[in-house]
């Protein structure tokens, strides 16, 4: 499949990992808006979050939350700004549905 996110999943370009489980993967924003800016992203791929139908797979997707809560709380972070973009009109440029977790725009 031809999607960056899933390239960074199964290591065939670099990216700088801060969490990894069985179903979910974190990394460093290339171009980072904030002191700290990940995305956390579910293995499977789903292109939109919009787009998503089927009820199980939005449970995937809201596990994304999960996983920043316990990066927030491992890392000690405070305050943060959650976003999550989706289709092209409202900023979406990579289709594998990610959140971004962004703390401290002091820089
Ligand atoms: P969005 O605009 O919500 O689709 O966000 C996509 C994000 O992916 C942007 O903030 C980019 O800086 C980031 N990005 C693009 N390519 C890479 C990469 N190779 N490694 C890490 N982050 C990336």
């Amino acid at each position: 499949m031809d999607c960056l996110f899933c390239k960074i999943i199964d290591r065939e370009i670099p990216a700088d990992i801060v969490y990894e489980d069985e179903s979910y993967l974190a990394f460093k924003d290339i171009n980072p808006k904030a002191k700290t800016h990940l995305l956390i992203i579910p293995k499977k791929h789903f292109e939109r979050f919009d787009k998503i139908n089927n009820n199980e797979d939005v449970k995937i997707t809201s596990w994304l939350f999960e996983i920043a809560h316990k990066i927030i709380k491992d890392q000690n972070l405070n305050g943060c700004r959650l976003q999550m973009n989706c289709w092209k009109e409202h900023g979406q440029e990579v289709f594998h549905v990610h959140l971004h977790l962004m703390s401290d725009f002091n820089i």
